[in-house]
Protein backbone atom coordinates (compact mmCIF):
# COMPACT_ATOMS: atom_id res chain seq x y z
CA UNK A 1 0.00 0.00 0.00
CA UNK A 2 1.52 3.62 -0.95
CA UNK A 3 2.57 5.73 1.70
CA UNK A 4 -0.24 8.71 2.19
CA UNK A 5 -2.48 7.04 -0.92
CA UNK A 6 -4.61 10.35 -0.95
CA UNK A 7 -7.67 8.38 -1.85
CA UNK A 8 -7.07 6.06 0.95
CA UNK A 9 -6.94 9.15 2.67
CA UNK A 10 -10.56 10.04 1.35
CA UNK A 11 -12.06 7.04 2.20
CA UNK A 12 -10.69 6.94 5.74
CA UNK A 13 -12.08 10.35 6.32
CA UNK A 14 -15.32 9.40 4.74
CA UNK A 15 -15.54 6.67 7.02
CA UNK A 16 -15.47 9.07 9.88
CA UNK A 17 -17.79 11.11 8.77
CA UNK A 18 -20.32 8.17 8.26
CA UNK A 19 -19.85 7.18 12.19
CA UNK A 20 -20.49 11.14 12.98
CA UNK A 21 -23.76 11.04 10.74
CA UNK A 22 -24.36 7.47 11.44
CA UNK A 23 -24.94 6.89 8.02
CA UNK A 24 -26.90 3.71 6.40
CA UNK A 25 -24.11 1.53 4.52
CA UNK A 26 -26.05 1.56 1.27
CA UNK A 27 -24.94 5.25 1.44
CA UNK A 28 -21.49 4.61 2.02
CA UNK A 29 -20.76 1.95 -0.57
CA UNK A 30 -22.22 4.47 -3.25
CA UNK A 31 -19.81 7.47 -1.91
CA UNK A 32 -16.76 5.48 -1.22
CA UNK A 33 -15.89 4.91 -4.90
CA UNK A 34 -16.25 7.06 -8.13
CA UNK A 35 -19.16 6.75 -10.06
CA UNK A 36 -16.91 7.30 -13.56
CA UNK A 37 -13.49 6.96 -14.40
CA UNK A 38 -12.14 7.62 -18.17
CA UNK A 39 -8.40 6.64 -18.74
CA UNK A 40 -6.93 7.83 -21.73
CA UNK A 41 -3.95 7.69 -23.77
CA UNK A 42 -3.14 10.96 -25.00
CA UNK A 43 -0.93 11.59 -28.59
CA UNK A 44 0.96 14.81 -29.12
CA UNK A 45 2.98 15.51 -31.58
CA UNK A 46 6.63 16.82 -30.12
CA UNK A 47 8.67 20.04 -31.36
CA UNK A 48 11.49 17.19 -33.02
CA UNK A 49 8.72 15.69 -35.32
CA UNK A 50 8.17 12.49 -32.56
CA UNK A 51 5.17 11.85 -30.98
CA UNK A 52 5.09 11.06 -27.23
CA UNK A 53 1.80 9.18 -25.72
CA UNK A 54 1.20 10.81 -21.86
CA UNK A 55 -1.41 9.09 -19.74
CA UNK A 56 -4.70 11.15 -18.96
CA UNK A 57 -7.56 10.58 -16.52
CA UNK A 58 -11.05 12.22 -16.19
CA UNK A 59 -13.24 11.22 -13.00
CA UNK A 60 -16.56 12.13 -12.01
CA UNK A 61 -17.06 11.12 -8.45
CA UNK A 62 -20.49 12.17 -7.95
CA UNK A 63 -23.17 14.03 -9.90
CA UNK A 64 -26.15 13.86 -7.47
CA UNK A 65 -26.55 17.81 -7.33
CA UNK A 66 -25.45 18.58 -10.56
CA UNK A 67 -22.66 18.15 -13.47
CA UNK A 68 -19.36 17.13 -11.97
CA UNK A 69 -17.04 19.81 -11.95
CA UNK A 70 -13.39 20.37 -11.03
CA UNK A 71 -9.54 21.08 -12.00
CA UNK A 72 -7.17 19.89 -14.52
CA UNK A 73 -4.06 18.92 -12.93
CA UNK A 74 -1.02 18.82 -15.44
CA UNK A 75 2.21 17.03 -13.15
CA UNK A 76 4.78 14.52 -13.10
CA UNK A 77 3.70 13.05 -10.22
CA UNK A 78 -0.30 12.89 -11.34
CA UNK A 79 -1.72 9.02 -10.14
CA UNK A 80 -5.51 7.66 -10.93
CA UNK A 81 -5.90 7.64 -6.44
CA UNK A 82 -4.47 11.98 -7.02
CA UNK A 83 -7.19 12.26 -9.30
CA UNK A 84 -9.76 9.88 -6.95
CA UNK A 85 -9.15 11.46 -3.80
CA UNK A 86 -9.37 15.08 -5.41
CA UNK A 87 -12.44 14.37 -7.25
CA UNK A 88 -13.86 13.32 -4.36
CA UNK A 89 -13.14 16.43 -1.98
CA UNK A 90 -14.74 18.17 -5.21
CA UNK A 91 -17.53 16.54 -4.24
CA UNK A 92 -17.58 17.62 -0.69
CA UNK A 93 -17.00 21.14 -1.87
CA UNK A 94 -19.76 21.41 -4.22
CA UNK A 95 -21.78 20.48 -1.70
CA UNK A 96 -20.63 22.18 1.11
CA UNK A 97 -21.01 26.00 -0.72
CA UNK A 98 -24.28 24.43 -1.77
CA UNK A 99 -24.09 25.38 -5.67
CA UNK A 100 -25.63 22.80 -7.61
CA UNK A 101 -22.71 20.55 -9.04
CA UNK A 102 -21.56 17.50 -8.43
CA UNK A 103 -17.68 16.67 -8.19
CA UNK A 104 -15.15 15.81 -10.40
CA UNK A 105 -11.07 16.04 -11.61
CA UNK A 106 -8.79 15.52 -14.05
CA UNK A 107 -5.10 14.64 -14.71
CA UNK A 108 -2.49 14.40 -17.15
CA UNK A 109 1.05 12.57 -16.29
CA UNK A 110 3.39 15.58 -17.93
CA UNK A 111 6.21 18.07 -16.97
CA UNK A 112 5.20 21.18 -18.40
CA UNK A 113 8.57 22.63 -17.61
CA UNK A 114 9.95 20.35 -20.33
CA UNK A 115 7.26 21.37 -22.47
CA UNK A 116 7.27 24.12 -25.47
CA UNK A 117 4.29 26.58 -25.44
CA UNK A 118 3.05 24.66 -29.05
CA UNK A 119 3.42 21.41 -27.47
CA UNK A 120 1.60 22.46 -24.37
CA UNK A 121 -1.44 23.53 -26.52
CA UNK A 122 -1.23 20.15 -28.63
CA UNK A 123 -1.27 18.31 -25.27
CA UNK A 124 -4.65 20.41 -24.37
CA UNK A 125 -6.28 19.85 -27.25
CA UNK A 126 -5.39 16.47 -28.00
CA UNK A 127 -6.93 15.49 -24.36
CA UNK A 128 -9.98 17.05 -24.84
CA UNK A 129 -10.13 15.21 -28.00
CA UNK A 130 -9.95 11.98 -25.90
CA UNK A 131 -12.54 12.65 -23.26
CA UNK A 132 -14.85 14.95 -25.06
CA UNK A 133 -17.74 12.59 -25.24
CA UNK A 134 -17.21 12.34 -21.34
CA UNK A 135 -17.52 15.96 -20.51
CA UNK A 136 -19.80 18.92 -21.13
CA UNK A 137 -21.51 22.16 -20.16
CA UNK A 138 -24.41 20.23 -18.32
CA UNK A 139 -22.14 17.05 -17.91
CA UNK A 140 -18.60 17.63 -16.68
CA UNK A 141 -16.82 21.20 -16.68
CA UNK A 142 -13.22 21.39 -16.07
CA UNK A 143 -11.37 24.26 -14.53
CA UNK A 144 -7.44 24.81 -14.25
CA UNK A 145 -5.71 23.60 -11.01
CA UNK A 146 -1.98 22.84 -10.66
CA UNK A 147 0.48 23.58 -13.86
CA UNK A 148 -2.88 24.53 -15.82
CA UNK A 149 -3.82 28.14 -17.09
CA UNK A 150 -6.57 30.22 -18.35
CA UNK A 151 -4.64 30.17 -21.63
CA UNK A 152 -4.64 25.87 -21.69
CA UNK A 153 -8.24 26.07 -20.90
CA UNK A 154 -8.97 28.86 -23.41
CA UNK A 155 -7.55 25.77 -25.99
CA UNK A 156 -9.40 23.22 -24.85
CA UNK A 157 -12.90 25.31 -24.83
CA UNK A 158 -12.10 26.23 -28.13
CA UNK A 159 -11.10 22.21 -29.14
CA UNK A 160 -14.31 21.16 -27.65
CA UNK A 161 -15.99 23.63 -29.59
CA UNK A 162 -14.52 22.37 -32.36
CA UNK A 163 -15.51 18.86 -32.10
CA UNK A 164 -19.19 19.65 -31.11
CA UNK A 165 -19.61 22.09 -33.88
CA UNK A 166 -20.75 24.70 -31.95
CA UNK A 167 -19.48 27.50 -29.25
CA UNK A 168 -19.42 26.18 -26.46
CA UNK A 169 -18.06 28.15 -23.33
CA UNK A 170 -19.40 26.53 -20.46
CA UNK A 171 -17.95 23.63 -21.26
CA UNK A 172 -15.05 24.59 -19.23
CA UNK A 173 -14.28 27.18 -16.41
CA UNK A 174 -11.06 29.57 -15.04
CA UNK A 175 -11.32 30.88 -18.96
CA UNK A 176 -9.79 34.07 -20.09
CA UNK A 177 -12.16 36.70 -19.41
CA UNK A 178 -12.28 38.15 -22.92
CA UNK A 179 -13.80 34.68 -24.41
CA UNK A 180 -16.34 34.25 -21.65
CA UNK A 181 -13.86 33.98 -18.09
CA UNK A 182 -15.56 35.43 -14.97
CA UNK A 183 -13.56 38.81 -13.55
CA UNK A 184 -12.20 37.60 -10.02
CA UNK A 185 -11.64 33.79 -11.18
CA UNK A 186 -7.81 34.64 -11.05
CA UNK A 187 -7.64 35.20 -7.04
CA UNK A 188 -10.60 33.83 -6.44
CA UNK A 189 -9.40 30.53 -4.52
CA UNK A 190 -6.82 32.66 -2.10
CA UNK A 191 -9.40 35.39 -1.71
CA UNK A 192 -12.13 32.83 -0.65
CA UNK A 193 -9.54 31.34 1.84
CA UNK A 194 -8.81 35.25 3.23
CA UNK A 195 -12.58 35.44 3.84
CA UNK A 196 -12.42 32.08 6.10
CA UNK A 197 -9.03 33.49 8.07
CA UNK A 198 -11.15 36.40 8.88
CA UNK A 199 -13.83 34.52 10.26
CA UNK A 200 -11.70 31.93 12.68
CA UNK A 201 -9.65 34.97 13.53
CA UNK A 202 -13.05 36.58 15.12
CA UNK A 203 -13.84 33.24 17.01
CA UNK A 204 -10.38 33.56 17.94
CA UNK A 205 -9.75 36.97 18.99
CA UNK A 206 -6.82 37.10 16.73
CA UNK A 207 -6.00 41.15 15.80
CA UNK A 208 -4.64 39.92 11.79
CA UNK A 209 -2.83 43.51 11.76
CA UNK A 210 -0.53 41.83 14.02
CA UNK A 211 -0.48 38.43 12.81
CA UNK A 212 2.38 36.72 11.09
CA UNK A 213 2.04 34.70 7.48
CA UNK A 214 3.98 31.61 6.39
CA UNK A 215 3.19 30.37 3.14
CA UNK A 216 4.33 27.07 1.55
CA UNK A 217 3.46 27.37 -2.56
CA UNK A 218 4.01 30.73 -4.32
CA UNK A 219 1.47 30.12 -7.91
CA UNK A 220 -1.87 31.36 -8.56
CA UNK A 221 -3.02 30.04 -4.98
CA UNK A 222 -0.04 31.29 -2.98
CA UNK A 223 0.92 33.91 -4.58
CA UNK A 224 -2.51 35.79 -4.41
CA UNK A 225 -2.56 34.76 -1.03
CA UNK A 226 0.94 36.61 0.25
CA UNK A 227 -0.58 39.60 -1.84
CA UNK A 228 -4.03 39.69 -0.18
CA UNK A 229 -2.92 38.59 3.41
CA UNK A 230 -1.08 42.34 3.23
CA UNK A 231 -3.60 44.43 1.14
CA UNK A 232 -7.26 42.88 3.23
CA UNK A 233 -5.15 41.91 6.95
CA UNK A 234 -2.40 44.48 6.71
CA UNK A 235 -0.76 40.92 7.79
CA UNK A 236 2.95 40.31 7.52
CA UNK A 237 4.23 38.00 5.61
CA UNK A 238 7.50 36.16 6.53
CA UNK A 239 8.41 33.51 4.49
CA UNK A 240 6.39 32.04 1.21
CA UNK A 241 8.20 29.20 -1.03
CA UNK A 242 8.11 27.20 -4.39
CA UNK A 243 8.96 24.18 -5.58
CA UNK A 244 12.99 24.78 -5.63
CA UNK A 245 12.65 26.26 -1.44
CA UNK A 246 11.69 28.68 0.95
CA UNK A 247 12.60 32.31 1.71
CA UNK A 248 12.57 34.13 5.31
CA UNK A 249 12.44 37.58 6.64
CA UNK A 250 10.95 37.58 10.17
CA UNK A 251 10.52 41.08 9.84
CA UNK A 252 8.38 40.94 6.69
CA UNK A 253 8.84 39.97 3.04
CA UNK A 254 8.44 42.50 0.26
CA UNK A 255 5.97 40.85 -2.03
CA UNK A 256 6.54 42.98 -5.03
CA UNK A 257 9.33 42.67 -4.94
CA UNK A 258 9.29 38.56 -4.49
CA UNK A 259 6.54 38.48 -7.00
CA UNK A 260 8.99 40.19 -9.41
CA UNK A 261 11.75 38.24 -8.61
CA UNK A 262 10.08 35.05 -8.97
CA UNK A 263 8.68 36.39 -12.51
CA UNK A 264 12.59 37.34 -13.62
CA UNK A 265 13.96 34.45 -12.18
CA UNK A 266 11.62 31.25 -12.05
CA UNK A 267 11.91 31.20 -8.31
CA UNK A 268 11.43 33.12 -5.15
CA UNK A 269 14.47 31.65 -3.77
CA UNK A 270 17.32 34.45 -3.50
CA UNK A 271 14.97 37.41 -3.53
CA UNK A 272 16.73 40.49 -1.75
CA UNK A 273 16.46 40.83 2.27
CA UNK A 274 15.85 36.98 2.88
CA UNK A 275 17.38 33.95 3.91
CA UNK A 276 16.61 30.60 2.50
CA UNK A 277 15.36 27.97 4.16
CA UNK A 278 13.47 24.58 3.49
CA UNK A 279 9.64 23.71 2.41
CA UNK A 280 9.67 21.99 5.57
CA UNK A 281 11.01 24.82 7.67
CA UNK A 282 8.01 27.02 6.27
CA UNK A 283 5.58 24.92 7.94
CA UNK A 284 7.83 25.13 11.62
CA UNK A 285 8.13 28.59 11.37
CA UNK A 286 7.07 30.84 14.73
CA UNK A 287 4.10 32.23 13.29
CA UNK A 288 0.38 33.01 13.89
CA UNK A 289 -0.63 31.51 10.29
CA UNK A 290 0.37 29.02 7.87
CA UNK A 291 -0.81 28.30 4.60
CA UNK A 292 -0.35 25.76 2.77
CA UNK A 293 -0.75 26.38 -0.89
CA UNK A 294 1.18 23.79 -2.41
CA UNK A 295 0.25 20.09 -2.96
CA UNK A 296 -0.88 17.08 -0.72
CA UNK A 297 0.74 15.09 2.25
CA UNK A 298 3.11 18.09 3.50
CA UNK A 299 1.62 17.83 7.01
CA UNK A 300 2.58 14.49 8.09
CA UNK A 301 2.87 12.89 11.55
CA UNK A 302 6.62 13.31 11.40
CA UNK A 303 6.05 17.17 11.56
CA UNK A 304 2.78 17.95 12.76
CA UNK A 305 3.96 18.31 16.27
CA UNK A 306 6.41 21.20 15.37
CA UNK A 307 3.68 23.60 14.05
CA UNK A 308 3.62 26.36 15.91
CA UNK A 309 0.71 28.48 14.26
CA UNK A 310 -2.48 29.16 15.84
CA UNK A 311 -4.41 29.09 12.31
CA UNK A 312 -3.13 26.31 9.40
CA UNK A 313 -5.42 27.79 6.66
CA UNK A 314 -5.46 24.80 3.98
CA UNK A 315 -5.72 26.44 0.74
CA UNK A 316 -3.75 23.37 -1.07
CA UNK A 317 -6.33 20.31 -1.50
CA UNK A 318 -5.26 17.48 1.08
CA UNK A 319 -2.39 18.67 2.59
CA UNK A 320 -2.88 16.81 6.28
CA UNK A 321 -2.57 13.28 6.49
CA UNK A 322 -5.20 11.85 9.43
CA UNK A 323 -2.54 11.28 11.78
CA UNK A 324 -1.35 14.48 11.27
CA UNK A 325 -4.64 15.92 11.73
CA UNK A 326 -5.64 14.46 15.06
CA UNK A 327 -2.47 15.92 16.43
CA UNK A 328 -2.82 19.41 15.48
CA UNK A 329 -6.55 18.49 16.57
CA UNK A 330 -4.80 17.85 20.09
CA UNK A 331 -2.74 20.34 20.32
CA UNK A 332 -5.57 23.06 19.76
CA UNK A 333 -4.56 24.46 16.31
CA UNK A 334 -7.38 25.57 14.37
CA UNK A 335 -7.36 24.35 11.09
CA UNK A 336 -9.00 26.07 8.04
CA UNK A 337 -10.15 22.75 6.33
CA UNK A 338 -8.98 22.34 2.36
CA UNK A 339 -12.32 21.80 1.06
CA UNK A 340 -13.76 24.74 3.22
CA UNK A 341 -10.86 27.08 2.77
CA UNK A 342 -10.00 26.81 -1.10
CA UNK A 343 -13.82 26.86 -2.15
CA UNK A 344 -13.29 30.24 -4.00
CA UNK A 345 -12.18 28.83 -6.79
CA UNK A 346 -14.54 26.22 -7.61
CA UNK A 347 -17.61 29.11 -6.08
CA UNK A 348 -16.67 31.59 -8.46
CA UNK A 349 -16.17 29.00 -11.44
CA UNK A 350 -19.88 28.39 -10.35
CA UNK A 351 -20.34 32.21 -11.53
CA UNK A 352 -18.67 31.75 -14.41
CA UNK A 353 -21.18 29.02 -15.35
CA UNK A 354 -23.86 30.77 -14.31
CA UNK A 355 -22.39 33.94 -16.79
CA UNK A 356 -21.72 31.67 -19.65
CA UNK A 357 -25.35 30.50 -19.49
CA UNK A 358 -26.86 33.95 -19.06
CA UNK A 359 -24.37 35.73 -21.80
CA UNK A 360 -24.58 38.48 -19.38
CA UNK A 361 -21.47 39.34 -17.49
CA UNK A 362 -20.97 40.66 -13.39
CA UNK A 363 -19.02 42.99 -12.26
CA UNK A 364 -15.75 42.29 -9.89
CA UNK A 365 -17.70 43.59 -6.85
CA UNK A 366 -21.14 41.69 -7.72
CA UNK A 367 -18.57 38.47 -7.65
CA UNK A 368 -16.68 39.59 -4.73
CA UNK A 369 -19.70 40.25 -2.40
CA UNK A 370 -21.54 36.88 -3.68
CA UNK A 371 -18.31 34.97 -2.78
CA UNK A 372 -17.77 36.37 0.72
CA UNK A 373 -21.48 35.79 1.33
CA UNK A 374 -20.93 32.10 0.05
CA UNK A 375 -17.44 31.67 2.16
CA UNK A 376 -18.95 33.35 5.29
CA UNK A 377 -22.14 31.17 5.39
CA UNK A 378 -19.96 27.77 5.06
CA UNK A 379 -17.71 28.92 7.43
CA UNK A 380 -19.91 29.00 10.11
CA UNK A 381 -22.22 26.37 9.23
CA UNK A 382 -18.65 23.78 9.43
CA UNK A 383 -17.85 25.44 12.87
CA UNK A 384 -21.24 25.22 14.24
CA UNK A 385 -21.10 21.30 13.11
CA UNK A 386 -17.64 20.69 14.55
CA UNK A 387 -19.36 22.07 17.50
CA UNK A 388 -22.52 20.22 17.23
CA UNK A 389 -20.95 16.76 16.88
CA UNK A 390 -17.42 17.67 18.96
CA UNK A 391 -15.13 16.77 16.32
CA UNK A 392 -12.35 18.16 14.69
CA UNK A 393 -13.39 21.24 11.39
CA UNK A 394 -12.57 18.70 8.74
CA UNK A 395 -15.18 16.53 10.00
CA UNK A 396 -17.37 19.63 10.34
CA UNK A 397 -17.11 20.09 6.91
CA UNK A 398 -17.54 16.55 5.79
CA UNK A 399 -20.79 15.89 8.24
CA UNK A 400 -22.40 19.17 6.47
CA UNK A 401 -21.22 18.07 3.11
CA UNK A 402 -21.80 14.43 2.74
CA UNK A 403 -25.31 15.15 4.82
CA UNK A 404 -26.49 17.09 1.90
CA UNK A 405 -24.99 14.62 -1.12
CA UNK A 406 -27.08 11.59 0.83
CA UNK A 407 -30.04 13.57 1.41
CA UNK A 408 -29.87 14.26 -2.44
CA UNK A 409 -29.03 10.80 -3.54
CA UNK A 410 -32.55 9.72 -0.66
CA UNK A 411 -34.86 12.19 -2.85
CA UNK A 412 -33.69 10.98 -6.26
CA UNK A 413 -33.85 7.05 -5.31
CA UNK A 414 -30.18 6.11 -5.64
CA UNK A 415 -29.92 4.46 -2.11
P1 LIG B 1 0.11 26.43 -9.29
O1 LIG B 1 0.57 25.49 -10.32
O2 LIG B 1 -0.27 27.80 -9.70
O3 LIG B 1 1.23 26.56 -8.14
C1 LIG B 1 1.75 25.48 -7.43
C2 LIG B 1 2.83 26.02 -6.52
O4 LIG B 1 3.29 24.98 -5.68
C3 LIG B 1 4.06 26.56 -7.28
O5 LIG B 1 4.52 27.71 -6.62
C4 LIG B 1 5.06 25.43 -7.13
O6 LIG B 1 6.39 25.89 -7.22
C5 LIG B 1 4.72 24.96 -5.74
N1 LIG B 1 5.19 23.62 -5.48
C6 LIG B 1 5.16 22.53 -6.30
N2 LIG B 1 5.73 21.48 -5.67
C7 LIG B 1 6.09 21.92 -4.44
C8 LIG B 1 6.70 21.32 -3.32
N3 LIG B 1 7.07 20.03 -3.35
N4 LIG B 1 6.90 22.08 -2.22
C9 LIG B 1 6.53 23.37 -2.19
N5 LIG B 1 5.95 24.00 -3.20
C10 LIG B 1 5.74 23.27 -4.32
O7 LIG B 1 -1.07 25.69 -8.50
P2 LIG B 1 -2.25 26.34 -7.66
O8 LIG B 1 -3.41 26.49 -8.55
O9 LIG B 1 -1.74 27.49 -6.88
O10 LIG B 1 -2.58 25.12 -6.68
C11 LIG B 1 -1.93 24.94 -5.42
C12 LIG B 1 -2.81 24.09 -4.55
O11 LIG B 1 -4.09 24.73 -4.41
C13 LIG B 1 -3.11 22.69 -5.11
O12 LIG B 1 -3.23 21.77 -4.05
C14 LIG B 1 -4.46 22.87 -5.78
O13 LIG B 1 -5.17 21.65 -5.92
C15 LIG B 1 -5.10 23.82 -4.79
N6 LIG B 1 -6.24 24.55 -5.36
C16 LIG B 1 -6.08 25.42 -6.39
C17 LIG B 1 -7.20 26.07 -6.89
C18 LIG B 1 -7.10 27.09 -7.99
O14 LIG B 1 -8.13 27.69 -8.31
N7 LIG B 1 -5.95 27.35 -8.54
C19 LIG B 1 -8.47 25.83 -6.34
C20 LIG B 1 -8.57 24.94 -5.28
C21 LIG B 1 -7.45 24.30 -4.80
Amino acid sequence: MEKNNPFEITQKQLYMCAKVLNLEDDVVRMLENPMQQVQVSVPVKMDNGTMKVFQGFRIIYNNVLGPAKGGIRFHPDETIDTVRALAAWMTWKSALLDLPLGGGKGGIICNTKELSQGELERLSRSYINCIWKFIGPDVDVPAPDVYTTPQMMAWMMDEYSRLSGKNQFGVITGKPVQIGGSVGRGDATALGGMYTIREAAKELCMDLSQAKIAIQGFGNAGSFAARLSEQLFCAKVVAVSDSKGGIYNPDGLNIPEVLKHKAKTGSVINAPCTQTITNDEVLELPVDIIIAAALQNVITKENAGNIKATILAELANGPTTPEADEILYANGIHVIPDFLCNAGGVTVSYFEMVQNMYMFYWTAEEVNERLERKMIKAYHEVFDASRKYNVTMRMGAYSVAVSRVAEAMKIRGWV
